[in-house]
Formats: structure tokens, C-alpha cells, sequence
């Protein structure tokens, strides 16, 4: 009987069996349906990375998982293309203001001193390529930037290799039935209850220079019309749940145009558009430890997944181990809290 089964081979699964093994865990194996890892969200992912949170926890899951991105190519040997070119938060209303400057000071709480408030002014300053005369301010932080999904997977994926866990492909299975001393559900999406799928959109233009490339990830909180530039080309999102259909692209269009002005006289790419899927919890936060008998769950980032995968797989090597989390207390991600009517309170403002 193997000492662990990972079900799911996306960042997740990839991060937590190369954490495992780290820890002495030996005869570890991952399964995914799939034909390589990464193939379920991972890949579709924009990879943009933040410690702007609403919540204690995700702002603490950032710091780890940013120190850990820091040295990540020295411990994995693969670059994780990690870019700190900051991430502008942007708003048109009194609420969503007060918002950013309620999860701003629990980012303070919670050690992450990057982020600032900023006036409409300095947000035209920071992006230059916005336009929007309903702007009431904003909220910036320099030390967010982006990452890249299927790079940080292959790190993990080898450097597990490297430790000797056993990958599989092509093998449909269900965590509830299998023999190990341990089973962890990284299915993401596929997890079940009470994770949700959730379709997310992404609407690339075709490859321009009217953007740098540079440019920090700039978002509109009260509508969540966002965009960033990745490999020459700016790629729009707007979440909704029936994205590429009902209009969708032509309200992308119609926002970019407006606020976006560099960007009015290039088209989207209608055949690169792509959609995956959010592994959504009830609160929008990982859910993470012991579920029953020998099963452990770590998924339901709701978004935020790649971003956090590093933190929440060394943390899950830490409950299994050691028999609870010592970096950080995790006890607000157990997958009990939803039984025990204890949802975790914040924003993910996103
Ligand atoms: C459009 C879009 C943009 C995003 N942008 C960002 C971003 O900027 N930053 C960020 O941090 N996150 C982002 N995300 C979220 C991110 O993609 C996910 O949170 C993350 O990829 C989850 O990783 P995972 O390994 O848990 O899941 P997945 O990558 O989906 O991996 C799950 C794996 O489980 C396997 N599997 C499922 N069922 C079974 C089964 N029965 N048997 C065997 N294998 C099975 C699948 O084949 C899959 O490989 C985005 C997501 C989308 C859709």
C-alpha cells in the first residue's frame, strides 16, 4: 500500500506530493485523468499573482507562497516567471473603496505592508493607459505581479520526480476508494461538493504594442473588468458565469473601449478566447485538511489556486505529518467550517 495518493495533477496536486516527499513521505503516487499535468485550470489560468486580500488567511497563504515563489527556481530548478509588476485596484464607487481600505488594514494585520491607497490621480499615474473620469480611487501594491501556471507545475512535478513520487496519466479514479496510508482530493473543480465549478473567460486581443508590457494587472472593482498584457498581447476579462455567450465579448469590447483607450483601434482575437473553470467554495477560500477516515482535501481556491498552491502544499505536508500546520494556523480552512456555520468573513475583492 502506497504511503500517499494525490488524485489531481494541476499545480495543486503537483505542489503538495513534491511537499510530501520533502517531508520523508516515501512511496507517494499522483493520478489524473488527464494526459500531462496541468491540463485541467492550471493551463488556463492568466497567472496573475496578489497579497491584496480581504481575508487574514489569504493574505498570510500570499506571503508564504511569495517567499517560497522568491526562491523557487533554487529549490525546483525551474523559473517561475514570477514578475513584480503590481497589481492597481481601481474604484468608481464609495463602497467598493471602503472595501479596498477594510481589506487593506487587515493586509497591515497580517504583515503585508506593500499595498497603499491611492487617489484617482495616482492611479492615472501608474496606469497611463487608463481613462475613466467616475474613477474615486484605488489601491496599489508594487510587490503583486504575475507568475506562470504550467512553469510552476513543471517545477513541482520534476523536482517530485526527483524524490521519487510515481505520476500516472490517463487513470479516472475516486479519492473515496482508494488504499494508502493517505489520499488527498486535488481535483479542483472536480472535487465535488461543496465546491462549485464555475466558468471564468479570458478575451485576448490580438498581439499588440499599445500596452507595456509591463504594465501592472489593473482592475475595476465594482464590475471586475480587468486586463493585464502576457506574451505581446492584453488579455480582457469581465467575470460571468455565461461568458462567450449573451453578449459577453461585445460588453468586454464596449468596456475596453471606454476605459482602455490604447486599446480601441485593436481587436480581439475571437479564435484565441478561451474559458475554464474557478474551483469554487461557499466562501471563496481553500478548503484544506482532514475530510474523513485517511482522505485530505486542498483545493477551493476560487481563483486563486496557482497563486496559492505553494503555500497551501508545503501547509497540507505540515497537517499530514506533523497533524497540524505550523508555518500558519490553517484552522480557518478546514473542511468542517461549513457544517460548523463558521464561513470565513472578508473579501477576496476579486
Ligand atoms: C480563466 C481563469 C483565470 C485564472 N486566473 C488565475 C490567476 O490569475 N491566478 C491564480 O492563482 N489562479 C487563477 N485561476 C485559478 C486557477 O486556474 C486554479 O485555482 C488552479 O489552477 C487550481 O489548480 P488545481 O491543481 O487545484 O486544479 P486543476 O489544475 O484543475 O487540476 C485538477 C486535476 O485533477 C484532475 N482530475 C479531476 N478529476 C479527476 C478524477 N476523477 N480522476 C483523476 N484525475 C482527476 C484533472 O485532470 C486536473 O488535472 C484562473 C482560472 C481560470 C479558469
Amino acid at each position: 500500500m502506497p504511503d500517499a495518493i494525490v488524485v489531481g495533477a494541476g499545480v495543486t496536486g503537483c505542489s503538495v506530493a513534491y511537499h510530501l516527499a520533502l517531508r520523508g513521505l516515501r512511496d507517494i503516487r499522483v493520478l489524473d485523468r488527464g494526459a500531462e499535468p496541468g491540463n485541467g485550470s492550471t493551463r488556463r489560468a492568466t497567472g496573475g499573482f496578489r497579497a491584496q486580500f480581504g481575508s487574514a488567511i489569504n493574505v498570510r497563504l500570499s506571503l508564504l507562497s511569495r517567499e517560497k515563489l522568491l526562491r523557487f527556481e533554487d529549490e525546483t530548478g525551474v523559473d517561475p516567471g514570477f514578475a513584480q509588476h503590481g497589481y492597481l485596484f481601481l474604484a468608481r464607487s464609495r463602497s467598493a473603496l471602503r472595501e479596498l481600505e477594510a481589506a487593506q488594514q487587515i493586509q497591515r494585520a497580517n504583515g503585508c505592508h506593500d499595498g497603499r491607497m491611492i487617489d484617482a490621480a495616482e492611479a492615472r499615474e501608474i496606469n497611463p493607459a487608463i481613462e475613466d473620469d467616475a474613477l474615486v480611487g484605488g489601491a496599489y501594491c508594487a510587490a503583486d505581479g504575475f507568475l506562470r501556471p504550467l512553469q510552476i507545475t513543471r517545477g513541482y512535478y520534476e523536482a517530485a520526480q526527483r524524490l521519487g513520487v510515481r505520476f500516472e496519466f490517463g487513470v479516472d479514479c475516486e479519492p473515496n476508494a482508494l488504499d494508502a496510508g493517505v489520499v488527498v482530493d486535488a481535483r479542483g473543480a472536480w472535487c465535488g461538493a461543496p465546491i462549485e465549478p464555475v466558468r471564468r473567460c479570458v478575451a485576448p486581443t490580438v498581439p499588440t504594442t499599445a500596452l507595456p508590457a509591463d504594465m501592472p494587472m489593473t482592475i475595476w472593482c465594482d464590475d471586475g473588468y480587468h486586463l493585464r498584457m502576457r506574451d505581446g498581447r492584453a488579455l480582457l476579462l469581465l467575470p460571468d458565469d455565461d461568458c462567450l455567450e449573451n453578449g459577453w465579448l461585445a460588453r468586454v469590447e464596449q468596456l475596453t473601449r471606454e476605459r482602455v483607450p490604447p486599446l480601441r483601434d485593436v481587436p480581439i482575437d475571437r479564435n484565441a478566447c478561451w474559458s475554464g473553470l474557478y474551483e469554487m467554495s461557499p466562501d471563496k477560500h481553500a478548503i484544506l485538511g482532514h475530510l474523513r477516515d485517511n482522505v485530505y482535501i486542498c483545493s477551493g481556491s476560487s481563483g486563486h489556486g496557482v497563486m496559492h498552491a505553494p503555500a497551501l502544499g508545503q501547509l497540507l505536508a505540515e497537517i499530514i505529518v506533523d497533524g497540524n500546520a505550523t508555518t500558519i494556523d490553517t484552522h480557518a480552512l478546514r473542511p468542517s467550517r461549513f457544517a460548523e456555520n463558521e464561513p470565513i468573513a472578508g473579501s477576496a475583492l476579486l
